[in-house]
């Protein structure tokens, strides 16, 4: 039979699949010698079977839980149920990963009519005892039936207010004991039945209730933001009560053995006298500071810092532990590796390290690379923000904060922009013609997109705090205003809005924002980093701000330059549509050789700013219509800028016009058929580079061909950018060290690398196009359906976000074996948005990729999680 329940004793802290983490540190504190109230835990398998059994306990649980209630019965020396002396307990749940305040608890389970005068007599305090009992039938009654805990908080303010005082500590027993009548009457008002008497069937509806919330909204939706997958379910953890409701010398209270919010090396927390855990949850009395127990109890408190000393040194990490003071004594309930800021996760990393308890290597894993985003952008004061509650919400695309005035058009950003304002560009969705006003703005909020959207994209690439796919507004784009959806606000062009890039939460009004901060933690942490990763990093970059950037936060290179991003600006989108609706190729060149010294100059002054570093600049890639205008009132005025007749400019747009244009004319498919646009962008790259050469500069360009899935694709176009290689070095007569590669977007590409490696010099994997033509899934329109796999656990978490190891992964992996074989020194790497993300960057290193190119902003965090995914290799080895 399988063993579903352990004790305490039975357990240790690497059981934390097994037992849940609150079970497996309860069980290694009982272990270590610590005051930990006895107990046992039903393990998550437990949870899982029960699930699998279509909600049915699995066979040989009751029979293992009864075991263990007696043998905690004679531990204890109480008895569950016994009207003399009754064993309390309280039901906990507690998964393998920790979901604060996402599932259920219920405390003092096993009180009734009678056990409650026990609990009285044996105690000496019945005010204690029927306090106990209201609180337990209000829990249960909540957690368990389901009842709303409003009913019950009604009946308690009523007994208060009558009675002109404000807290529940200075009701007496007399009240509780009619509360406790008024509560039960409740009960049979809204379940139809009695409350529960016997103690048995208590400890069994409880269990089953917390099983049950392991699938409540709640925890489904935490496990979805957080991205928590592949865990069994719920433990149960059944401990003996203690009681901080016994009076002045009791309490309970929560402590951080650091300061979450700034890694301080302070002893941090809160504690409630005459209190039990949901009173502080529920913060109807306001907690004391931890000094506070010093005065009080100062030698409960002593023995609370020995304890926290003990615990951080024997987890090697910052705790966050939960204890209750019981007329005098120190019980511990819980401990755990405490949540922290970015900031504070850092600080902390580095004051271990310089305290002895950890290395370099073990101080690097303590760090969410994640949490890095906190150090690099602005963010909302949070105190402005605890008091402001969000009206809409989104996807989190790019993080940061922003604060602006509503603007719903790109021209209208830039211009107000000029004029000094701060402005929001609010847009259904975004499209590259609006990159200026992007540019412009200081964040950017659609309506539509996923993570992998324009607006997504290019905002992160930008730095810029972004929220996409807000699907709680509708917006007017011609009228000018937006809804909200199941709110009476309608907001106009010129309310101010605040973003949060980094929840997706939308606020009203202006929130102080507070600036990125960079200390020399942080600065030493990436030193660590660089000290342990084998990938390289690189950023993608097009623009001389990004660049900068990217060189800021140590980037090795850039490992994409979108070039397409480098035509919207001033006269550029003139001459590239000039260029679009050219009649002939000699139209064609005219309109090209305009843009030859434009593109000549960007990409020296990307150059010079990586002087000394590798540059991948990739040929045009997106479909022509994105730089032709789509609304009636654009198209004419572009007509009439462009001296062109508005029918035929029509007639031009209809004909660019395509079904599937992701899947389109665009990419390589594109440059073979205008020749002359990889010529002249070719052109640019070396004119530059032979230029900077004569200067002293030293330059790598590496000119990346997009969308190729036929070695023929790459054949084709390798002729005409090396013929113009050639022929500009002759020209200035120089030599530069150039290279030419192409992206792995197209599955066929993948599959037949070792053709397509025998013409590339280098490869780097666009995993969004090779993702989304993977799975078949336009990246633009994911909104649509992917919420709904993710909720119905179809795909466990988003594949544009986290790269999809079975699918996408086995074709980089048989990509890249294929390619070795042929050329075993070609240069490997990824610029996809998963070049940025911890979870990938992980496969990408067992992938034995030389690099990942992701935007400036995740650069550190990518030469963090690099750092990780080797030293957790290390170890293994
Ligand atoms: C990709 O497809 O992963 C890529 C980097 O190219 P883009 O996002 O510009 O299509
Ligand atoms: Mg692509």
């Amino acid at each position: 039979m399988k063993k579903y329940v352990y004790s305490f004793e039975e357990g240790n802290k690497d059981m934390k699949d097994l037992l849940g983490g609150k079970g497996a540190n309860l069980a290694e504190m009982t272990r270590i010698g610590l005051p930990v109230p006895p107990g046992f835990t039903i393990t998550t398998e437990a949870c899982y079977e029960y699930y699998k059994n279509g909600m049915k306990f699995p066979e040989g649980l009751k029979e293992q839980v009864l075991e263990k209630l007696e043998w905690l019965e004679n531990k204890v020396k109480k008895k569950f149920g016994d009207e003399e002396n009754p064993l309390l307990v309280s039901v906990r749940s507690g998964a393998a990963v920790s979901m604060p305040g996402m599932m259920d608890t219920v405390l003092n389970l096993g009180l009734n009519d009678k056990t409650v005068k026990g609990l009285a007599k044996k105690t000496n305090n019945e005010r204690f005892a029927y306090d106990s009992y209201r609180r337990f039938i209000q829990m249960f009654g909540n957690v368990v039936l389901g009842i709303k805990h409003s009913k019950f908080e009604e009946i308690l303010e009523r007994f208060k207010k009558t009675k002109g005082i404000e807290y529940d500590t200075e009701l007496d027993v007399n009240d509780f004991k009619k509360i406790v009548e008024e509560y039960k009457i409740i009960v049979k008002e809204e379940t139809k039945k009695e409350f529960p008497q016997d103690p048995m069937e208590q400890l069994w509806l409880g269990i089953e209730a917390v099983f049950k919330s392991w699938n409540n909204e709640r925890a489904i939706e935490y496990r979805r933001i957080n991205n928590i997958t592949g865990l069994l379910g719920t433990a149960v953890n059944i401990q003996m009560m203690v009681f901080g409701n016994m009076g002045e010398s009791s309490g309970t209270g929560v402590c951080f053995t650091r300061d979450p919010s700034t890694g301080e090396n302070k002893f941090f927390g809160e504690f409630l006298p005459n209190a039990q855990g949901e009173d502080v949850v529920a913060g109807i009395r306001t907690p004391l500071p931890i000094e506070e127990l010093k005065k009080r109890m100062p030698k409960v408190y002593d023995e609370l810092v020995k304890v926290k000393e003990i615990l951080e040194k024997h987890y090697k990490d910052m705790q966050d532990i939960e204890f209750t003071i019981e007329e005098g004594k120190l019980y511990l309930l819980q401990t755990r590796n405490g949540k922290r800021t970015g900031i504070a996760a850092v600080k902390i990393a580095v004051d271990m390290v310089n305290e002895g308890l950890l290395d370099e290597k073990e101080a690097l894993l303590k760090i969410d690379p994640n949490s890095l985003n906190q150090l690099l952008h602005k963010r909302i004061d949070p105190l402005a923000k605890k008091e402001k509650e969000a009206i809409a919400k989104g996807l989190p695309a790019s993080p940061g904060a922003a604060v602006g005035k509503i603007v719903f058009e790109s021209e209208e950003a830039f211009e107000l922009k000029e004029k000094g304002e701060k402005v929001i560009l609010v847009r259904v969705e975004t499209s590259p013609e609006d990159i200026k006003g992007m540019n412009a703005a200081q964040g950017i909020l659609t309506q539509r997109g996923g993570m992998t959207s324009h607006a997504a994209v290019v905002a992160r690439g930008m730095g810029k705090c972004a929220i996409v796919g807000c699907s709680d507004l509708i917006i007017d784009e011609t009228n000018k205003v937006i809804e909200i959806k199941g709110k009476d606000i309608v907001l106009k062009e010129g309310d101010w809005i605040t973003l949060d890039g980094s929840t997706g939460e939308v606020f009203l009004g202006k929130l102080p924002l507070l600036e990125p901060e960079i200390s020399g933690n942080f600065a030493k942490i990436m030193e660590w980093a660089d000290k342990y990763r084998k990938l390289s990093v690189r950023a993608n970059a097009e623009t001389i701000r990004d660049a900068k950037k990217a060189i800021e936060f140590g980037a090795e290179g850039i490992g994409l330059a979108r070039t397409e991003h480098m035509f919207f600006e001033g006269e550029r989108i003139k001459y590239m549509r000039e260029m679009i609706l050219a009649n002939n190729q000699e139209e064609r060149i005219k309109a090209l050789n305009k843009l030859l010294p434009m593109q000549k100059a960007d990409f020296k002054e990307l150059f010079k700013i990586m002087n000394g570093l590798p540059v991948t600049i990739r040929l045009l890639d997106p479909p022509l219509h994105e730089f032709l205008p789509k609304e009636e009132e654009q198209i004419k005025e572009v007509s009439d800028e462009m001296n062109l007749d508005l029918n035929k400019l029509k007639e031009k747009i209809k004909e660019l016009e395509e079904i599937n244009p992701m899947l389109g004319h665009r990419g390589c498919r594109l440059l073979i058929t205008y020749p002359e646009i990889a010529e002249m962008q070719t052109k640019a790259i070396m004119e530059a580079a032979c230029e900077l050469v004569k200067e002293g500069y030293e330059i790598k360009p590496e000119i990346m061909i997009p969308l190729v899935g036929h070695v023929n694709e790459i054949k084709f176009l390798k002729k005409v950018i090396k013929k113009t290689c050639d022929e500009t070095m002759r020209r200035y007569n120089v030599k530069v060290d150039y290279k030419i590669g192409t992206m792995i977007e197209v599955p066929r590409a993948a599959l037949t690398s070792d053709e397509i490696a025998k013409e590339a010099e280098f490869f780097s994997f666009g995993t969004n196009d090779l993702t989304q033509m993977t799975f078949g899934f336009s990246r633009d329109d994911i909104g649509k359906f992917l919420p709904e796999y993710l909720e119905k656990e179809i795909l466990e978490h988003d594949p544009f976000r986290t790269i999809d190891i079975n699918g996408v992964g086995a074709l980089i992996k048989i990509c890249i074996e294929k390619a070795k074989n042929i050329r075993p020194d070609i240069k490997i790497g990824v610029c996809g948005e998963h070049g940025g993300e911890p979870r990938s960057i992980e496969f990408f290193h067992k992938a034995n990729l030389d690099y990942v190119s992701c935007s400036p902003f995740r650069v550190p965090i990518a030469r963090l999680a690099a750092a990780q995914a080797n030293i957790r290799d290390m170890k293994k080895k």
